[in-house]
């Protein structure tokens, strides 16, 4: 498989290149040329399949023999060493939890893939690259995790000091080893706009190998089709496939989602479920995109003004509206409804949704008022603890916390604190 670039000015690349480029040098995005499409009989034996053979089966056509098949079979395998149960919550609705990895977030999925694959690409190389990564949240966590005790790839990681959850917080700085984090008394945006500087210094980028891991990447990206499949595994209705609602911020979830349906994968109806954050939504009801400002919002992964992915589903649907529309529908949540869903469905359904959870809950009960005899599933991203802040108050209750992240919280805190300058990062990089 060979990847072109969205600006279709750079030249193409195979998945080793997109994978440690990130972005094409046009700053395109990199996209598959073809969507490979998956045999009927994978589709109508996928309950007889197990959730390695359905991984290794999805993602082979795009990795071609640029990894070879036992190594990519380990990759997926600790990938998807966890669960991802669908779980009923109403008659019609049901929850697909993504959130059983080590960071309690879907992006657990995507950054384990992501730095295996590159921790085999530098296998033998005798240089090591360092990814560098600035994030609001649920990114760093799910990066160090995935990265850690990768050999050959040292981890560095921004995060602004005061403005992530607690959970969060543990999640970044008590990883220790080749994950380094770095605590800048600013907001994301310095910390976004120091990764920048990094990346476009020559001099350092002379001296040091330097990478992201940012969402962006197609090692991230694609793996993330993965589940969609295990929920139609699940699904016992097959002859009603699901309408499925993804809460959704930079549109990569939702964009592997439409990939694993062009494949082949059974889905009624695609929604988008967004915040105040309503780019993407407006354009799927006027036909016309205007990226925006960010806003704020209680559901704070999805708050991207101008989606990064919005291209690929353009690319996905050769930028026929009309096409975009008929497979998906967008809607935008306040945050008082927000806090409003997740108060109704723990009292009603007694089951608790984090806050990204709830805005996809509603969409979709909005969505099926109008649609009699479809039933759908909504993406659980996130563990409710991960957002304790925005969810005690609202069901006046304390949040339990997992075993598997006990441990994380009593953990010794190591960061680095730096000022928003980027030549605190250059010389600590250089150091
Ligand atoms: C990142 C994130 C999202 C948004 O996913 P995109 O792929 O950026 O659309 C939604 N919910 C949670 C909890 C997240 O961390």
């Amino acid at each position: 498989m060979q990847y072109y670039s969205t600006n279709k000015q750079s030249a193409v690349a195979d998945f080793k290149e997109a994978t440690i480029k990130g972005l094409a040098p046009d700053n395109g995005l990199y996209y598959p040329e073809n969507i490979p499409v998956l045999s009927k009989e994978f589709i109508s034996n996928i309950n007889s399949l197990s959730k390695e053979e359905i991984a290794f089966t999805v993602i082979k056509p795009y990795v071609g023999d640029i990894i070879p098949e036992p190594v990519l079979r380990q990759i997926v395998s600790e990938t998807v060493y966890f669960d991802f149960p669908l779980i009923k919550v109403t008659d019609d609705i049901f929850s697909l939890e993504l959130f059983h990895g080590p960071t309690l977030a879907f992006k657990d999925v995507g950054a384990r893939f992501m730095s295996r694959c590159l921790g085999h690409f530098v296998t033998g190389n005798d240089r090591e690259i360092t990814v560098l990564v600035a994030t609001s949240g649920d990114t760093g966590g799910a990066v160090a995790s995935g990265f850690l005790n990768v050999e050959g790839v040292n981890v560095v990681i921004l995060y602004p000091s005061g403005k992530v959850s607690s959970v969060q917080e543990q999640q970044l700085t008590t990883v220790g080893n080749n994950i380094c984090a770095i605590e800048v008394s600013g907001n994301f945006d310095d910390c976004q706009r120091m990764v920048k500087e990094a990346f476009a210094d020559k001099e350092l980028n002379d001296e040091l190998f330097l990478t992201s891991a940012n969402s962006i990447n197609v090692a991230r990206w694609l793996p993330q089709q993965f589940y969609y499949f295990y929920a139609y595994q699940q699904w016992t209705d097959k002859n009603n496939p699901p309408v499925v609602c993804v809460p959704s911020g930079n549109f990569g979830n939702i964009c592997a989602g439409l990939v694993a349906h062009i494949s082949g994968l059974p889905v009624k109806h695609f929604i988008a479920a967004c915040n105040a954050n309503n780019a993407v939504a407006d354009y799927l009801q006027s036909g016309i995109f205007n990226a925006k400002p960010a806003i704020a919002t209680i559901s704070n992964a999805m708050d991207v003004g101008n989606p990064s992915n919005f291209v690929r589903i353009l690319e996905l649907f050769q930028h026929q509206y009309p096409a975009i529309k008929n497979v998906m529908s967008g809607y935008s949540i306040t945050d008082d409804t927000t806090r409003q869903t997740l108060k109704d469905v723990y009292e009603k359904y007694h089951y608790l949704t984090d806050p990204h959870g709830a805005v996809a809950f509603n969409a979709l009960q909005q969505y099926l008022a109008k649609h009699a005899g479809d039933k759908g599933i909504f993406l659980e991203t996130a563990h409710p603890v991960k957002f304790y802040d925005v969810v005690e108050p609202v069901i006046q209750k304390q949040v339990h916390i997992p075993e598997a992240i006990k441990g994380i919280m009593s953990r010794k805190k190591e960061s680095i604190l730096m000022t928003p300058s980027y030549n605190m990062l250059k010389e600590y990089l250089l150091s």
